[in-house]
């Protein structure tokens, strides 16, 4: 019997998964540059934090979340998102008694049961950020301009921003309502009745034509902002025109739950289909009091590894063949005294900081050449028994098959500075 990765996962294996670290290297870069520190937490969590910290009438907490009772009896969940795990580390350390905002960065796998097609999955990676325990536009527009950065090192140019603001405890309420009032005269089955009442927002985002048909003249948040609200809004906008970061106004986009305020925004590729979020973010100032802690105005994003190697795949960036060669230099050897001295030599030249491997099992010179080929080293180094008589070893540059004898006194050297 073999056994397959289960539905809605995939394995990354060489070349593709050397992307997952450039994407995840090149996510981070902008981040670390900006005082943002690493932070790693469990990959389960007491089910209750996302009960509270997602929400019980979102999707993912009610269909999608891997929940299971240990040995011990405590209900678990794979995370399924990572905000709601470093607020309540941060919350737990007690981070937010330092110095404000607790800038922190993650990287890890997210869990979700949900209908698996292409850029969806039931196992997936994110970069994310989070900013805790300031209320700065400044810090909202930091963060955006450092996803943008991220894409924009990795070479995309189809990422799109979409901006929006939810508006807070102020005026979000007062908006809630009319817009539930304008809900409630639609023609909408009951379970999106239910959600009127529930999470109206939420309607909003319902893709079904027949539904965003009758939603055209529904109100806007944007038309509902408090002074203030606008006011952070418009300086979150200048700062990103400053920054020459373009953005699109999106008034529809929104997210549910009351704990997220005023800033939100995604980023979008085009070149994605259906699923065309590689991003996503915004403020949540209201999360740390509903998992128990003080008031903690915050703002955070998560962008998807995965559906970022996708868009990379979509404006051709990416190449296998440069992502399979791994080393410089490839080792054959031809008997045994030989293969020992190699062995050696092939440790001395990663000790040195070169790549470097050799053929392994007892294949012929034939084979052993072939593998060279094969690995995209630059360099053969070939040590048969009259080489090593003559303590030296044939350096066949496989690019232009031009062979030259060095010492093996002067190998590791001289490798070294041809490959600078
Ligand atoms: P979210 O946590 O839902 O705001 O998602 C943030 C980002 O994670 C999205 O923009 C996607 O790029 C990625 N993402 C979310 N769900 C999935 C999934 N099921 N499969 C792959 N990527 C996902």
């Amino acid at each position: 019997m073999t056994f397959q990765a289960p539905k809605g996962t995939f394995d990354w294996i060489p070349p593709r998964s050397e992307r997952v670290l450039a994407v995840r290297d090149a996510l981070a870069a902008p981040l670390r540059r900006a005082g943002y520190g690493y932070v790693e937490t469990p990959s389960f969590e007491d089910t209750e934090l996302f009960k509270r910290g997602v929400g019980e009438s979102t999707d993912v907490v009610s269909k999608e979340m891997y929940t299971f009772l240990d040995k011990g009896g405590r209900s678990i969940t794979l995370r399924p998102e990572g905000t709601a795990p470093v607020v309540r580390a941060v919350l737990q350390h007690g981070l937010h008694n330092g110095q404000l905002p607790v800038k922190l960065w993650y990287s890890g796998s997210q869990y979700r049961y949900e209908r698996a097609q292409k850029g969806r999955y039931r196992h997936f990676w994110q970069v994310g950020a989070e900013a805790l325990g300031a209320e700065d536009p400044a810090l909202d527009a930091e963060l955006i301009v450092l996803a943008w950065q991220g894409y924009a090192a990795l070479g995309l140019t189809g990422v799109r921003l979409l901006l929006n603001s939810l508006g807070d405890r102020q005026c979000r309420p007062v908006y809630r309502a009319a817009l539930q009032e304008f809900l409630r005269g639609l023609d909408l089955d009951e379970p999106t009745r239910e959600r009127i009442e529930i999470n109206p927002l939420r309607v909003l985002d319902d893709k079904r034509s027949e539904v965003q048909e009758q939603l055209t003249g529904a109100p806007l948040v944007i038309d509902h902002l408090c002074g203030d609200c606008k006011a952070y809004h418009e300086e979150v906008r200048w700062l990103l025109t400053a920054a020459a970061v373009p953005y699109a106004d999106d008034p529809r986009l929104v997210r549910g739950l009351d704990y997220y305020t005023r800033t939100t925004f995604e980023f979008v590729h085009d070149g994605l289909g259906s699923q065309s979020a590689v991003g996503g973010g915004g403020r949540y100032d209201g999360l740390s009091e509903v998992i128990g802690g003080p008031p903690l105005p915050s703002v955070g994003w998560a962008l998807g590894v995965d559906r970022t190697i996708l868009a990379m795949e979509a404006e051709g960036l990416l190449d296998d063949a440069a992502d399979a060669r791994l080393v410089d230099v490839y080792g054959v050897a031809l008997g045994e005294e030989a293969k020992r001295r190699m062995f050696l030599l092939v440790t001395d030249l990663r000790q040195a900081g070169v790549g470097a491997d050799m053929a392994y099992g007892s294949r012929g010179m034939k084979g052993a050449m072939k593998a060279a080929d094969r690995s995209g080293a630059r360099f053969a180094l070939i040590l048969g028994e009259r080489d090593l008589a003559a303590e030296a070893v044939q350096v066949k540059d496989l690019t232009t098959a031009e062979q030259t004898e060095v010492p093996l006194t002067e190998v590791v050297t001289t490798l070294k500075g041809k490959l600078k």
